[in-house]
């Protein structure tokens, strides 16, 4: 069986081999074992259950959370050669009766159905008369309000699949592992003796850094401009914080989608639609916006404020890189971070109890910006990953490309104008008397006769603030809550102040802006052209790297074409000869 299943990987999905799990879930899912598959972002869960509902006789129903990405994923099959369709509010009756009237003929192979289909009492009429042969659930942990995406209605697909068959073989999907999550899909589910698969968590072509203490949004202005014609998304705490952003994206003149709760449905069903089809490069968003997202050449994932906790950081983050390419994931920190997440948290109506935990994996996601030991450790280990190398060479603490400053002058400048003002104000204040500022206020405190009074004089007030806000971040310094916070000397100052202690920051290195690869680009610019032409999003038509393997393999007929990753036999025909002939105008121009 497992055979069958990798002819099928190869001839519609162009690839060699699975992906690490990939094997163990289909082959149990072709035995009939209900099965629980617990991977991370990007490690291929589609196939998992699409390969299975190509070698079953009849059809599967595939559970998916959200409507609007419905018709991406079926584009995805149907360009791969394996007739589906999907259902769900957008259609009217006569549609509905009509896409099963198809499915009943034996017309697809899968369906794709909204979870509130399932309170429709007359669509499990419907589909009598269809054969149905499995059930999968995609983001499953939606089921569970432990999760941090609870859908009511994922609660009716148990008693459905019950009242559809007693033994329907069912397949349960999601990158959450928490035991708690998956206790709460079996019972939910309804899971027969389930296999339950979780695969390893790392994603090695992931590069994680925490930066503190930045200048957000000029870090943000520079990163865009020498990552220019990627794709990637700013993720930020609040509504507030995106429009902010997105005003200050907007002054630079850098097109961007803007994406949260706060906006009309059609406002951001456009804003997603633009950034699939590469019409925007960047995406400023809260997490309201990636679930079911499978844009697969994200190129670089930006935290702009921390998250509250690493389920939903890795889950964030993990959307960068889908296609095993090299992707940034990157998490700016600043002290303001935590004490909006607390506020968030205070905000909720969780129990006393479950506000307790809430805190607690806040905390771990603070360690997290913290810890001076590699990152991609921190995460693992937080997944419960049993061994894990000490460095990996790929985050801000292993890689060389992130360089430490000695700040320990400036740090001292500044605890010890905090000391002489009598840790009474804030930041705006302090970092004036540092400045040497000439307004009427310095002149009235006598803070002008201060021994630290234009200390720092050739430094921008921002700048000040800027090494203030690290300061914070490392608990050099303390900020009090409340709408004017006031600075106090934090638990490490004395030691900073007595030469005890050094500061660092840590700084991302500028990178050359890397050889453009001329035919890769050509690629890409024809991949627009026939995603546009045929009303799809790019990546749908060939993955980042499968350009890449495309520009350096430079196959030069079908069959070569066909060895490389990601060509299937349903592209090669569709769209095999434009390729190369890309390629060959791209060597002839090269040659004159
Ligand atoms: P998930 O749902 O687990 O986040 P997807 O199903 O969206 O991940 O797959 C992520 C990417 O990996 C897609 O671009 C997909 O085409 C690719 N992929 C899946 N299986 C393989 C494989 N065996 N080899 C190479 N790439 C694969
Ligand atoms: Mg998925």
């Amino acid at each position: 069986m497992i055979e069958r299943a990798k002819e099928i990987l190869k001839k519609y999905y162009g690839y060699d081999s699975f992906k690490s799990g990939q094997d163990d879930v289909i082959g149990s899912l072709l035995e009939n074992r209900d099965t629980l598959a617990v991977m991370p972002t990007g490690a291929g869960k589609s196939v998992c259950y699409q390969i299975p509902a190509a070698v079953f006789d009849g059809i599967t129903i595939v559970i998916s959370p959200l409507i609007s990405l419905m018709k991406d994923q079926v584009d995805v099959l149907d360009n791969l050669g394996l007739p589906a369709t999907f259902i769900n509010s957008s259609l009217k009756a006569s549609e509905v009766r009509n896409r099963l009237a198809q499915a009943a003929k034996g017309n697809y192979k899968l369906i794709y159905v909204a979870p509130e289909r399932l309170e429709t009492e007359d669509f499990v009429e419907l589909l009598k008369g269809i054969d149905v042969s499995f059930l999968a659930v995609d983001e499953a942990h939606c089921v569970s309000q432990w999760g941090h995406d609870f859908r009511p209605s994922y609660r009716k697909i148990g008693p459905f699949a019950e009242n559809l068959s007693k033994d329907l073989l069912i397949g349960a999907f999601t990158a959450t592992a928490t035991e708690g999550i998956k206790k709460d899909i079996v019972k939910f589910l309804n899971l027969k003796r389930p296999n339950v698969f979780v695969t390893g968590f790392d994603r090695a072509n992931l590069s994680f850094a925490v930066l503190r203490g930045e200048n957000k949004s000029r870090f943000v202005r520079d990163y865009l401009i020498e990552n220019k014609n990627k794709s990637g998304i700013i993720y930020a705490a609040t509504r507030k914080e995106v429009d902010n952003l997105s005003e200050s994206l907007g002054k630079e003149g850098i097109k961007y989608g803007k994406y949260h709760a706060g906006m009309k449905e059609k406002e951001r069903t456009s804003a997603q639609e633009a950034f699939l089809r590469d019409d925007i490069g960047v995406m400023a968003a809260t997490n309201a916006f990636g679930m079911g997202i499978d844009k697969s050449n994200v190129r670089f994932v930006v935290h702009y404020n921390m998250p509250k906790n690493m389920e939903a950081y890795y889950q964030e983050a993990g959307r960068a890189g889908r296609d095993g390419e090299p992707a940034d994931c990157i998490l700016l920190f600043s002290a303001h971070d935590i004490m909006l997440q607390k506020y968030l948290i205070e905000q909720t109506v969780f129990s006393p109890q479950r506000r307790v935990n809430e805190y607690k994996k806040l905390q771990q996601m603070v360690d997290y910006c913290h810890t001076s030991r590699c990152l991609r450790r921190y995460i693992l280990e937080y997944f419960g990953e049993g061994k894990v190398k000490d460095h990996c060479d790929n985050c801000s603490n292993c890689s060389d490309e992130y360089d430490s400053l000695d700040i320990t002058i400036e740090a001292q400048k500044i605890l010890s104008c905090v000391y002489r003002t009598r840790e009474r104000f804030g930041s705006t204040v302090v970092a004036e008397v540092l400045k040497g500022s000439q307004n009427k206020k310095m002149r009235q405190l006598g803070f002008d006769r201060l021994s630290t009074y234009g200390l720092m004089k050739d430094y921008t007030l921002l700048e000040i603030k800027d090494i203030i806000n690290l300061l914070a971040a490392e608990g050099y310094l303390h900020l009090t809550e409340g709408k004017y916070p006031v600075i106090k000397l934090g638990s490490g100052a004395a030691a900073v102040l007595k030469q005890e202690e050094r500061v660092w920051q840590k700084k991302r290195k500028k990178k050359e802006p890397v050889r453009n690869d001329s035919l890769f680009e050509k690629l890409r610019v024809l991949r627009k052209e026939i995603a546009d032409r045929e009303n799809i999003p790019p990546y749908v038509v060939f993955a980042d790297s499968t350009l890449r393997e495309l520009s350096s393999t430079r196959p030069t007929d079908g069959g070569s074409m066909l060895q490389v990753k990601g060509v299937g036999e349903n592209k090669l025909a569709r769209f095999g000869e434009e390729v190369l002939n890309v390629i060959r105008q791209h060597e002839t121009d090269e040659i004159l």
